[in-house]
């Protein structure tokens, strides 16, 4: 339960701010009106520990926690884990991380495995009640009994067995006398059903595999939509939410409880989040992550909770986002340029602003004594007067972003060239004087004049310059690397392929560019894993624990918008 907001709503007996509204905000509305639950709101995150969390969770996680903070109501944190082939404690650990570094505190802590004993108890009730019977039929077979959308399934030839074979060989499934797939425990619902899903359904299957929390107990591991909706009732569930594909499961769901008369938990389904350039499917992630096409579940350019934690995503941004995208019945995409909006939006109010160099180009000041350094005063965050000033300091001998310089300029461009003035940050108007080139003809260093009366960046004459740019200082500057990354897939949808490639096909090369040599300035030699910065007109960043002592990475989290990169553009087109 509870944000700390929340947490605040708790003790104090007002009602609700209100909020934009959506459909399962209105349906629990309307069950608080009419009292079906005694006023209670209870959810529940399943997650199945089989990868790590992504930001589609992240929407789950909103609704079902967001919603019961909101009614004063109750959320548990259950492992949906009945798979046991694909399940890791690794997994539970980093689940539970991350729902708390979102910002949420689960009520009840469980595991669909605590409830195997009951699962089973009620799988011997279905059975004496003529509900449930064992089947011999092969997984193939099986299928091809199911019939299809315009077609009635048929019998299983075991459909009819006594309750007392059906007793004795569930039993037996149990003690472990057969081996894996050999036979099945079904629901005894309706083979015509025009709902695939209660055409006789598989609740119990044999697979002779160790627990990540029940050892070797078992042998027999049930079926997703025999254990979920049971779960729910046992922690009396009032609102179940999950995504969309699983609404032709919820007679099934229902079906279940009827015939074992418990609590009415409600399963109400909602759009699932999907989001231009990415995936979001923890199979497709471990692929990635197995094939070594990222460095991890954390690397920056994956779409997990763990990733962008480490990127610099910060979780207010994550739940301005859900909060803004909102909840349908229908699914749609998400353009993800919106998340990153919301991320830049929120980075803008809390980070310090600090001068970083990413390609760095020397300059050197001819008229600048040398060997002199003065303490420039720069503002820390213009958002935010409390973050207060900082001295940087400034010499002889400067880097400045190689972009920041064309010996040929083009129409539009401002920035420093050879007889033009722009000025450096916090520091003075600098006018270009010549250029040394190294024997391939680049630019390797240039030389300028500043005028001393311009320090802090104004002229008491009164001239303009049309360009600011940023510097370290070349003596002072710390050295850093930087992880610039752009989007892991080059398709909007990362799925669009031809036949015969998959997903992979669509990846980015150029996801990751590292730079070794940027520099940046003194003050961020102390910078920790986690420290968040704006690097001034670069973008926001946020420093990585591949970091070492005196030699810190960082991450760049968003690019800030690139106005210049427009106009290119734009000239491009004229062209
Ligand atoms: P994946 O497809 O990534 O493997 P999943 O649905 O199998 O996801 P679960 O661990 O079963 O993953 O999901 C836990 C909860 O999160 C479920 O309620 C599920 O509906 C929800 N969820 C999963 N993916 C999304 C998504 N993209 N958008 C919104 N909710 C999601
Ligand atoms: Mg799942």
């Amino acid at each position: 339960m509870t944000t700390s907001n929340a947490e605040a709503a708790v003790t104090e007996p007002t009602a609700p701010e209100p909020r934009p509204s959506n459909f399962i905000r209105d349906i629990i509305l309307d069950d608080l009106k009419t009292n079906k639950y005694e006023g209670r709101v209870q959810t529940r995150f399943p997650p199945e520990p089989n990868g790590y969390l992504h930001i589609g969770h992240a929407k789950a996680i909103f609704l079902d926690f967001g919603l019961a903070d909101e009614f004063r109501g109750h959320t548990n944190l259950r492992f949906d884990d009945t798979n046991p082939e694909k399940e890791e404690t690794e997994y539970v650990d980093s689940i539970m991380e991350d729902v708390r570094w979102l910002g949420y505190h689960w009520d009840g802590l469980f595991y669909a495995s605590d409830y195997f004993d009951q699962l089973y108890q009620w799988a011997l009730k279905l059975i004496r009640d003529g509900k449930a019977y064992v089947d011999d039929l092969s997984a193939e077979e099986i299928r091809k009994h199911r019939g299809t959308l315009t077609e009635p399934g048929k019998d299983s030839p075991h459909r009819n067995r006594s309750v007392e074979e059906n007793l004795d060989l569930f039993e037996r499934m149990r003690k472990g006398e057969f081996p894996d797939g050999s036979r099945v425990l079904r629901a005894k619902i309706d083979m015509a059903s025009p709902n695939l899903n209660m055409r006789d359904p598989v609740m119990y299957r044999i697979l002779h595999a160790e627990h990540h929390r029940t050892g070797n107990k078992w042998c027999i591991y049930p079926m997703y939509d025999y254990a979920h909706g049971q779960s729910d009732s046992l922690e009396h569930v009032t609102h179940s939410m999950c995504t969309l594909e699983f609404e032709d499961h919820r007679p099934l769901y229902n079906w279940f409880i009827q015939q074992l008369g418990i609590f009415p938990s409600q399963q109400i389904e909602f759009d699932r989040l999907n989001l231009t350039y990415t995936l979001l499917s923890k199979r497709k992630l471990l692929q990635l992550v197995k094939e070594g096409r990222v460095r991890g579940w954390d690397d920056p350019r994956m779409p997990t909770i763990s990733a962008i934690r480490r990127r610099g995503y910060t979780s207010e941004a994550i739940r301005n986002f859900c909060l803004s995208i909102g909840v349908s019945k229908t699914t749609g995409v998400i353009e993800l340029a919106m998340l990153e909006h919301f991320v830049r939006e929120d980075l803008n109010k809390r980070s310090l602003r600090v001068m970083a160099v990413l390609r760095p180009l020397k300059v050197v000041i001819d008229n600048y004594p040398v060997g002199q350094v003065e303490e420039m005063e720069a503002v820390n965050n213009p958002e935010d007067e409390s973050a207060g000033k900082r001295k940087v300091p400034f010499s002889r001998e400067l880097y400045i972003e190689q972009d920041d310089f064309r010996e040929d300029p083009p129409k539009q461009y401002y920035r420093l060239s050879p007889g033009r003035e722009v000025r450096l940050r916090y520091g003075y108007f600098i006018t270009c004087t010549s250029v040394v080139k190294n024997d391939k003809g680049e630019v390797v260093e240039v030389h300028c004049t500043y005028d001393p009366a311009t320090r802090g960046g104004n002229a008491p004459d009164g001239r303009k310059v049309k360009a600011t740019i940023h510097w370290v200082s070349g003596s002072h500057a710390v050295n850093a690397e930087v992880r610039v990354y752009e989007n892991l897939f080059v398709k909007e949808n990362p799925s669009d392929v031809v036949t015969g490639q998959d997903f992979t096909a669509n990846l980015n090369p150029n996801s990751l560019e590292i730079i070794a040599e940027a520099k940046v300035e003194p003050s961020l030699v102390q910078a920790k894993p986690g420290d968040r910065y704006q690097f001034e007109r670069l973008g926001y960043f946020c420093v990585d624990p591949d970091s070492t002592p005196g030699k810190p990475v960082f991450n760049r989290t968003v690019a800030l918008k690139d106005t210049w990169a427009k106009v290119e553009k734009k000239i491009d087109k004229k062209k």
